[in-house]
């Protein structure tokens, strides 16, 4: 088994992995180097509190799993505890599907929450006390300035911004104004409340930011209670706080919110001050990780739903037939950073081939299929071959698999004229089927008017069966293949990725929707599978011998009307890239 290292870009042998595992022990990334020496300074009196922190206005993607496997992770490997909780601040575009869709992403991919499900509207009340603190210290302001207004005043990154005509207004007056906000009285838009800091500093964040605004929205879960609502900058440090979090981890977009997230704590005093840590935020070539981007291919109907198999959300790989292991393999393998990358997607699919490998039985399907006939095997004999499940994991076993006159095999296995270096079947040439015999190809039957191949007719030898007298006998192709009369039918679903550019979220792409690629869906509707996959139950996954890894469809599949997806080919292009041209090692 090989493994890839992240440190030095190399496929590694199971020796050789080990002893890096063994270093890995030691080595530790900058986030842990950081509680490290906070446990050290005793900051914390050595408690880790993490939490992951989702707002419900989507479904979470492969991004988000990088974010979830840090936070539990950490909170894991420090005897430590990790909170979910919903950032609900913003009831426009916020549903209890996305709530319920969250936590099940969660829990499969293996992190438990045990009774620390939060909600940030839970705080609404006391998010509203500590703007009030806030403004009798003489620290929030209500502004009747307009949002375009307010950007203008806002200034550039070289031109200091200017004071609101409206920031010496009275405690009193503010309080007055806040709680008649608060009541109602004003319309949406009219009024904010904003924190007193320092229009000219260098840092746009920190430039009186707005801390509420007036929207009649019903929430999710807190109804038509409120008509303000506090912004992200505002209450998430103040989350963090009531929580008792201590490392508050998010991605770097946020670094030059960080000043603010301080003053907010330090202005409101609570107890403990969690420290925000930001790392570098997933990216994955072909695809787009934006919630609004996904929500766009959702809402305009280009994929069938959040969980479309092609979709990067994590309900999207789920029905797709990813593991959570294999995409904990991933998170773990991509590591944290401090700057910004992209993540070649093919890692991701060495990750789930590495993971299935050992774990899914082996067996025949014929996509794309056509008849060969055995003439000289007798007619209406049905043997049972002895296949093996898993070559990886012998103690898996073997079945046996139905022989007959008459087989499919795929139609790209045989070709009249062969080019050279043609080593499946042609005319007069000899290969040999999976588990069973060596044949030889003697004519093939065409469709007068199309030209299209009917049915290949053959021979076989019987001495060539696995332990008869001539089974060692060697020839250059082995092909898959099923019993004509035993096999059953099912859809099989082939994905491409849903943008053919590497970079769809490019800057001089006017629009990423330019890059969709519009055949990333090829449905076959009458493969042939070996009969043992009758009983194939939703989910389950198979190693289809030559064509990839596949899982029952756990929408659309029905007992009788199977439905397989394709997770991922054979083909590993990460191993290949890590490999150099002579298949060696880099
Ligand atoms: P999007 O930009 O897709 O809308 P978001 O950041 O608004 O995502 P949130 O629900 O706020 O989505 O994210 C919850 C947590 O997941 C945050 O801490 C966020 O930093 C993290 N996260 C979101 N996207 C990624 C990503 N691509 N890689 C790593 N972490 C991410
Ligand atoms: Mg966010």
């Amino acid at each position: 088994m090989t493994g890839y290292n992240p440190v030095d870009k190399t496929i590694k042998d199971g020796d050789e992995r080990e002893q890096d595992c063994n270093a890995a022990v030691q080595s530790v990334n900058f986030i842990q180097s950081i509680i490290n020496q906070d446990n050290e300074t005793n900051v914390y009196n050595g408690r880790v509190h993490t939490r992951f922190p989702p707002e419900p206005n989507g479904y979470l993607h492969i991004g988000h799993a990088k974010s979830i496997c840090l936070n539990f992770g950490i909170a894991q490997q420090y005897g430590g505890l990790c909170n979910l909780r919903f950032d609900d601040t913003n009831p426009a575009k916020e549903d209890v599907e996305y709530v319920e869709s969250i936590k099940e992403d969660v829990r499969w991919l293996g992190f438990d929450w045990e009774d620390r499900e939060y909600y940030a509207s839970d705080y609404f009340e006391q998010l509203y006390q500590y703007a009030v603190k806030l403004i009798k210290m003489g620290k929030a302001y209500v502004c009747d300035l307009s949002a375009d207004e307010i950007r203008d005043y806002r200034g550039t990154l070289t031109q200091p911004g200017k004071n609101s005509p409206y920031r010496d207004r009275s405690v009193e007056e503010n309080l007055d104004l806040f709680q008649r906000m608060r009541a109602g009285e004003f319309p949406d838009g009219s009024r904010v409340l904003r924190a007193k800091i320092d229009m000219a500093s260098p840092n746009l964040n920190m430039r009186d930011p707005v801390l509420y605004r007036i929207l009649r929205a019903t929430h999710h879960r807190t109804g038509d209670e409120w008509c303000i609502y506090p912004m992200y900058d505002y209450a998430h440090p103040l989350s963090d706080a009531i929580e008792g979090i201590t490392h508050s981890i998010c991605t770097l977009e946020f670094e030059d919110h960080r000043p603010l997230y301080d003053w907010v704590i330090e202005n409101v005093d609570p107890e403990v001050h969690p420290k925000q840590i930001e790392f570098a935020r997933l990216n994955l070539t072909n695809t787009v990780m934006s919630k609004r981007k996904l929500r766009k291919l959702v809402e305009e109907g280009y994929v069938d739903g959040w969980d479309d198999p092609r979709m990067p959300t994590i309900s999207g790989l789920r029905r797709r037939g990813y593991t959570p292991e294999s995409i904990r393999d991933f998170c773990d393998r991509i590591g944290v950073a401090k700057s910004n990358s992209t993540v070649d997607i093919a890692l991701l699919e060495h990750c789930i081939r590495e993971d299935l490998m050992a774990k899914a039985p082996r067996v025949m399907a014929v996509l794309n299929p056509v008849k060969l006939v055995i003439e000289n095997y007798p007619e209406g004999k049905v043997e049972y071959l002895e296949a093996e499940n898993n070559p990886e994991r012998p103690e898996l076993g073997t079945r046996k698999i139905p022989f007959s006159r008459e087989l499919y095999i795929e139609r790209e296995d045989f070709c009249e004229v062969p080019p050279p270096k043609f080593f499946r079947l042609s005319p007069g040439k000899e290969v040999r089927l999976k588990n069973a015999y060596i044949i030889k190809c003697n004519n093939v039957i065409k469709d007068e008017a199309t030209g299209e191949i009917l049915e290949i007719h053959c021979t076989y030898d019987p001495d060539t069966k696995s332990g008869g007298p001539a089974s060692g006998k060697k020839v250059k192709g082995t092909l898959h293949w099923v019993s004509a009369g035993h096999a059953i039918e099912a859809e099989v679903r082939l994905y491409g990725y849903l943008f053919n550019d590497e970079d769809p979220e490019s800057e001089e792409a006017a629009d990423f929707m330019e890059k969709l690629n519009k055949d990333s869906l090829q449905r076959l509707y009458c493969c042939k599978l070996e009969p043992e996959l009758a009983n194939a139950e939703p989910g389950s996954r198979y190693q289809f011998i030559r064509h990839g890894y596949f899982c029952v469809d756990t929408v659309c599949s029905k007992p009788g009307n199977l439905v397989f997806n394709r997770i991922v080919s054979l083909k590993d292009t990460w191993a290949k890239l890590m490999k150099g041209p002579e298949g060696k090692t880099k």
